[in-house]
């Protein structure tokens, strides 16, 4: 029985194109996941409703019991995830969490070094149309063209000229492991703190087949939403000696003592006001989740569908950068097979196969166009896909991307697409 269909038929039948467009087409992008059941049913849940103002056991409002509970949970459950000392899930989002950690450690105008996002950055790291860009100066740094990895060259250059007070070190389409020790050897020679954004491998990270950033990094940022596949959300966390950075750290309040109030300051309220406390209890759920033995059985195989993958782009002549990867990330680089960025997208679109263009290193077209394609494996992996269903995935990427112009072809794949993903449904209980 659905309560929307009584009272908002208009949104009840756009709800349910959505759960159609999911269950019925193949989601690559790399950015996104399917929660569990639980987690969804959390999330539309009656925690909406309370104002917590604050952290648990110090709210300016009565009646948190209870959602304190949850916030507990979620903290607990997230330092033994990632075996770190310090953690907040308050942040609405990936970039209100490195918008708290950058405060927390940064006046405005301090100097950052941040991975350009041409070459797999994100806007958080330092585009002019953010505020990362805006408040701070930061100075971007490259991945190398022979190698598709960063360039720490270039890096140590960078830091050498520019003495950053901090550097961030992750990115939105790195297809290979972070280098987090290279970034604290860089970090450390010029008094720098280290933050890691790991948004993308947090799943990874949690389930031990992506290093730990934890003994490298002054502080951690991720998305809960991507591979750790639970609500859409940002956590920020810290390792073992992080108190000792307290030193450095210019206070923005005299009502805290260390820096874990500050970072909890900064975000609440710093840059935020109530917390999503239903989104912080669908997170303890993830949380939960990732510590089972299931979690890490999905993330291998989530890594070991994107490998055969990219083994297979390369054996039909696809130009990937790095050459591989390491992670759930493929990043194309089309410009040998004669479409762009956006004819691949809209191409895909129409077979059934959800991707996104995506700038690659030394792009020389615009962000709107794109010389490439951003794959990832997160999403079919959940549904249960492996190997057999990814060869037949690439097989229909290379036939849509050579057919881009033939309607008839992309409709005939998307008919095929249809009948595998009705053999893996996602949500049953949805389905009407
Ligand atoms: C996705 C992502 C973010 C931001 O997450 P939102 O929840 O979309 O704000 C931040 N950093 C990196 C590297 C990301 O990939």
């Amino acid at each position: 029985m659905s309560y929307i269909e009584t009272t908002d038929p208009e949104l009840f039948s756009i709800l349910n194109r959505e759960i159609n467009r999911e269950e019925s087409t193949l989601e690559l992008i790399a950015s996104e996941n399917f929660t569990s059941p639980a987690i969804l049913e959390m999330a539309g849940g009656v925690m909406t409703n309370k104002y917590a103002e604050g952290y648990p056991g110090k709210r300016y409002y009565g009646g948190c019991e209870h959602v304190d509970e949850a916030e507990e949970l979620a903290r607990d459950r997230l330092k033994a995830l990632f075996n770190c000392q310090y953690a907040n899930v308050q942040p609405h989002s990936g970039s209100q969490a490195n918008m708290a950690a950058l405060m927390t450690f940064l006046e405005p105008g301090d100097t950052v070094l941040g991975l350009d996002l041409s070459h797999g950055g994100h806007l958080t790291h330092g585009s002019l149309v953010n505020f990362s860009g805006q408040l701070y100066n930061f100075i971007s740094y490259h991945v190398s063209q022979e190698s598709g990895r960063v360039d720490f060259d270039e890096v140590n250059q960078l830091a050498k000229k520019h003495k950053p007070k901090l550097i961030v070190c992750g990115g939105s389409a790195y297809p290979r492991f972070i280098e987090f020790a290279q970034f604290r050897e860089v970090a450390d020679k010029v008094g720098a703190f280290l933050m890691a954004d790991i948004a993308h491998p947090s799943g990874l990270v949690a389930a031990g087949v992506h290093p730990s950033p934890m003994n490298y990094s002054h502080v951690v940022t991720s998305t809960t939403h991507k591979t750790l596949r639970g609500p859409r959300g940002g956590i920020i966390m810290m390792g073992k000696d992080f108190e000792n950075t307290w030193g450095k750290v210019v206070p923005k309040s005299g009502r805290v003592k260390n820096v874990s109030e500050l970072v909890d300051s900064t975000v609440m309220p710093g840059i935020q006001g109530g917390p999503l406390m239903h989104i912080i209890a669908a997170k303890a759920i993830a949380f939960g989740e990732a510590l089972k033995p299931d979690f890490k059985k999905y993330a291998i195989q989530t890594v070991e569908n994107a490998k055969y993958m990219a083994d297979l782009f390369l054996e039909l002549d696809y130009n990937l950068i790095s050459g591989g990867t390491d992670t759930h990330v493929i990043l194309i680089n089309l410009s040998n097979k004669n479409i762009t960025g956006k004819q691949a997208e809209i191409s895909l679109g129409h077979a059934g196969m959800t991707v996104n263009k995506n700038m690659v290193p030394f792009d020389e077209r615009s962000p709107f166009i794109t010389s490439g394609i951003r794959v990832g494996t997160p999403a079919v992996t959940t549904r249960g896909m492996g190997k057999h269903e990814i060869k037949n995935i690439v097989h229909w990427i290379d036939d849509a991307i050579n057919s881009f112009d033939n309607i008839a072809k992309l409709t005939k794949i998307k008919t095929e697409i249809n009948s595998l993903c009705e053999s893996f449904p996602i949500y049953p209980h949805l389905a009407h």
